[in-house]
Protein backbone atom coordinates (compact mmCIF):
# COMPACT_ATOMS: atom_id res chain seq x y z
CA UNK A 1 0.00 0.00 0.00
CA UNK A 2 1.43 3.19 -0.91
CA UNK A 3 0.98 5.36 1.80
CA UNK A 4 1.00 2.70 4.70
CA UNK A 5 3.00 4.37 7.37
CA UNK A 6 3.43 0.23 8.72
CA UNK A 7 4.50 -0.91 4.94
CA UNK A 8 6.91 1.59 4.78
CA UNK A 9 8.65 0.52 8.40
CA UNK A 10 8.23 -3.22 6.78
CA UNK A 11 10.36 -2.25 4.15
CA UNK A 12 12.76 0.54 5.55
CA UNK A 13 11.61 3.27 3.71
CA UNK A 14 10.93 4.94 7.26
CA UNK A 15 13.14 4.16 10.20
CA UNK A 16 11.58 2.34 13.47
CA UNK A 17 13.29 0.66 16.64
CA UNK A 18 12.97 -3.14 14.88
CA UNK A 19 13.44 -5.82 17.20
CA UNK A 20 13.15 -8.88 14.85
CA UNK A 21 12.12 -9.52 11.38
CA UNK A 22 12.05 -12.55 9.11
CA UNK A 23 10.25 -13.47 5.73
CA UNK A 24 6.84 -12.74 7.12
CA UNK A 25 6.76 -10.46 10.08
CA UNK A 26 8.71 -7.25 11.47
CA UNK A 27 8.82 -6.87 14.91
CA UNK A 28 9.74 -2.91 16.37
CA UNK A 29 8.74 -0.66 19.13
CA UNK A 30 6.01 1.56 19.28
CA UNK A 31 6.51 5.36 18.91
CA UNK A 32 3.88 6.08 22.00
CA UNK A 33 4.48 3.22 24.21
CA UNK A 34 1.86 2.02 26.69
CA UNK A 35 3.68 -0.15 28.91
CA UNK A 36 7.14 -0.60 29.73
CA UNK A 37 7.67 -2.95 26.74
CA UNK A 38 5.35 -2.00 23.96
CA UNK A 39 6.12 -3.83 20.57
CA UNK A 40 4.15 -4.34 17.43
CA UNK A 41 4.50 -7.31 15.25
CA UNK A 42 2.79 -6.76 12.05
CA UNK A 43 2.81 -8.93 9.02
CA UNK A 44 5.13 -7.49 5.90
CA UNK A 45 2.10 -7.80 3.56
CA UNK A 46 -0.79 -5.28 3.93
CA UNK A 47 -4.01 -6.02 5.18
CA UNK A 48 -6.16 -3.31 6.49
CA UNK A 49 -7.09 -5.39 9.62
CA UNK A 50 -7.77 -8.68 10.98
CA UNK A 51 -11.08 -8.77 8.73
CA UNK A 52 -9.05 -8.46 5.71
CA UNK A 53 -7.20 -11.32 6.40
CA UNK A 54 -8.85 -14.59 4.41
CA UNK A 55 -5.33 -16.68 5.32
CA UNK A 56 -5.24 -18.42 8.98
CA UNK A 57 -1.21 -18.29 8.25
CA UNK A 58 -1.05 -14.79 8.82
CA UNK A 59 -2.63 -14.67 12.58
CA UNK A 60 -0.32 -17.77 13.07
CA UNK A 61 2.45 -15.46 12.18
CA UNK A 62 1.56 -12.68 14.62
CA UNK A 63 0.91 -14.71 17.18
CA UNK A 64 4.36 -16.52 16.67
CA UNK A 65 6.24 -13.66 16.46
CA UNK A 66 4.86 -11.98 19.30
CA UNK A 67 5.50 -15.61 21.75
CA UNK A 68 9.42 -15.34 20.20
CA UNK A 69 9.87 -11.62 21.04
CA UNK A 70 8.42 -11.92 24.66
CA UNK A 71 10.65 -14.80 24.93
CA UNK A 72 13.66 -13.25 23.58
CA UNK A 73 12.85 -9.97 25.97
CA UNK A 74 12.42 -12.09 28.84
CA UNK A 75 8.91 -11.80 29.72
CA UNK A 76 7.99 -15.28 30.01
CA UNK A 77 8.31 -15.65 34.18
CA UNK A 78 6.09 -12.52 34.25
CA UNK A 79 3.94 -12.52 31.35
CA UNK A 80 2.67 -10.19 29.00
CA UNK A 81 -0.79 -9.27 26.53
CA UNK A 82 -1.13 -9.89 23.36
CA UNK A 83 -3.79 -7.43 21.78
CA UNK A 84 -5.18 -6.82 17.84
CA UNK A 85 -7.77 -3.73 17.78
CA UNK A 86 -9.90 -4.19 15.36
CA UNK A 87 -11.88 -1.17 13.55
CA UNK A 88 -13.36 1.92 14.98
CA UNK A 89 -14.86 1.04 18.20
CA UNK A 90 -11.68 -2.16 18.57
CA UNK A 91 -9.59 1.05 18.90
CA UNK A 92 -7.52 0.57 15.90
CA UNK A 93 -5.55 4.16 14.04
CA UNK A 94 -3.54 2.49 11.85
CA UNK A 95 -5.14 0.25 8.94
CA UNK A 96 -2.11 -2.12 8.46
CA UNK A 97 -2.92 -5.24 10.85
CA UNK A 98 -0.53 -4.84 13.78
CA UNK A 99 -0.31 -7.54 17.15
CA UNK A 100 0.38 -4.76 20.18
CA UNK A 101 2.75 -7.03 22.57
CA UNK A 102 2.42 -5.27 26.40
CA UNK A 103 4.27 -6.27 29.57
CA UNK A 104 6.20 -4.54 32.28
CA UNK A 105 3.71 -3.80 34.43
CA UNK A 106 0.29 -4.97 35.95
CA UNK A 107 -2.24 -4.84 33.21
CA UNK A 108 -5.69 -3.52 33.89
CA UNK A 109 -8.53 -5.67 32.64
CA UNK A 110 -11.27 -4.79 31.54
CA UNK A 111 -9.27 -2.14 28.93
CA UNK A 112 -10.57 1.20 28.45
P1 LIG B 1 -3.77 0.95 17.04
O1 LIG B 1 -4.34 2.12 17.81
O2 LIG B 1 -4.06 1.04 15.57
O3 LIG B 1 -4.13 -0.39 17.62
O4 LIG B 1 -2.21 1.04 17.24
C1 LIG B 1 -1.39 1.82 16.44
C2 LIG B 1 -0.08 1.96 17.20
O5 LIG B 1 0.91 2.37 16.27
C3 LIG B 1 -0.12 2.98 18.31
O6 LIG B 1 0.22 2.35 19.54
C4 LIG B 1 0.90 4.02 17.89
O7 LIG B 1 1.64 4.53 18.97
C5 LIG B 1 1.78 3.25 16.92
N1 LIG B 1 2.38 4.04 15.86
C6 LIG B 1 1.73 4.90 15.04
N2 LIG B 1 2.58 5.42 14.15
C7 LIG B 1 3.80 4.88 14.41
C8 LIG B 1 5.09 5.04 13.83
O8 LIG B 1 5.30 5.79 12.88
N3 LIG B 1 6.12 4.32 14.35
C9 LIG B 1 5.92 3.47 15.42
N4 LIG B 1 7.00 2.80 15.86
N5 LIG B 1 4.71 3.29 15.99
C10 LIG B 1 3.67 4.00 15.50
ZN1 LIG C 1 0.52 -1.47 5.09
Amino acid sequence: MNDCIFCKIANGEIPAEIIYTDDNITVFKDANPQAPVHVLVIPKQHYDSAIAVKDNSVFANLVAGAVKAAHDLGLDEKGYRMVINTGEQGGQTVNHIHLHLLAGRNLGWPPG
